[in-house]
C-alpha cells in the first residue's frame, strides 16, 4: 500500500502563508473512512479530493475525529447534512465536546487567555474565539475506545493519546505499517514533535502520548500538520 494515496491534500491561505492539512482516507471491507475533515467549508475540496483518489465523496460511511479542534472537526456538521448515510466516530471524552453538550475546550482556552493578551494581539484572540464560537456541533453516532479494531486500511487500531485534547486519538495499522497521528505529533524538519506545546491542554500527557506512538516504531507516521514521515 502507498501511503500517499492514503492522504487528502487541503490548502488555505492564511494572510501570506499557505496552511497544509491531510486527512486521511482508509477502506475496509463494507467502509470507506475519512479521518479528520479539515476547517468550516472544506467540504468542497475534500469532495474534489475523494474524487481525485476515484472515490465518489457519497461512498463515504464513516468520519473519524481525532479531536474536537476546528482545523480536524470543521466540516463535520456540513459533511453530515449532505451525507447523512456518513456516521460519525469519536471517543467518549471528545464526543462531549464535539457534539456541544460541553464548551469547546479550545474555546475555553482562548476566552481564559484572552484576558491575558496584550492589546495589539486582542483583536487577534476575539477572532479566534469567533471562529470556535460559529463552529458547528456534530453527534457522534459511535464512541471509540482504546484498542478498538477495525478492518479498515488493512486492519487497524485507535490509541487514546490524551494531552493535545483529553479525548484525543490516533490510529496504528496492525502491522504497524502506518499510525495515522492526528494532532498527537506533528512533523517539523522530519522529526515528530508535539503540536503547539503552549496550548497543549496537559502537556505531559501530550508528552507520553507522543512516546507511545513513537515506541511502535511505524514505517510510515501520517501526521496531520507536516504530513509523512517515512523510516
Ligand atoms: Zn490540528
Amino acid at each position: 500500500m502507498n501511503t500517499r494515496d492514503m492522504i487528502l491534500d487541503l490548502s488555505y491561505t492564511f494572510g501570506n502563508t499557505e496552511q497544509h492539512i491531510f486527512p486521511v482516507i482508509l477502506l475496509g471491507k463494507r467502509d470507506v473512512v475519512l479521518v479528520d475533515c479539515g476547517y468550516p467549508g472544506s467540504l468542497f475540496m475534500i469532495e474534489e479530493q475523494l474524487r481525485r483518489h476515484n472515490i465518489e465523496p457519497s461512498a463515504l460511511t464513516k468520519l473519524v475525529l481525532t479531536h474536537q479542534d476546528d482545523d480536524h472537526m470543521g466540516a463535520a456538521a456540513e459533511l453530515k447534512e449532505k451525507y447523512p448515510a456518513v456516521q460519525v466516530l469519536a471517543s467518549h471524552t471528545e464526543a462531549l465536546y464535539i457534539s456541544g453538550r460541553r464548551k469547546n475546550l479550545r474555546l475555553q482556552q482562548g476566552e481564559t487567555l484572552q484576558h491575558q493578551l496584550p492589546d495589539e494581539q486582542k483583536a487577534f484572540g476575539e477572532q479566534f474565539c469567533e471562529r470556535y464560537r460559529n463552529l458547528r456541533p456534530v453527534l457522534p453516532d459511535i464512541l471509540l475506545h482504546d484498542a478498538d479494531r477495525f478492518d479498515w486500511g488493512g486492519g487497524c487500531e485507535i490509541l487514546a493519546t490524551p494531552g493535545h485534547t483529553p479525548g484525543h486519538i490516533a490510529i496504528r495499522s496492525l502491522d504497524n505499517e502506518y499510525m495515522i497521528t492526528g494532532d498527537a505529533a506533528v512533523l517539523v524538519e522530519n522529526e515528530l514533535a508535539i503540536a503547539n506545546p503552549e496550548f497543549c491542554l496537559d502537556l505531559t500527557a501530550a508528552k507520553n502520548s507522543l512516546e507511545k506512538i513513537i515506541q511502535f516504531q511505524c514505517r510510515h507516521y501520517i501526521c496531520y500538520h507536516g504530513g509523512i514521515l517515512e523510516r
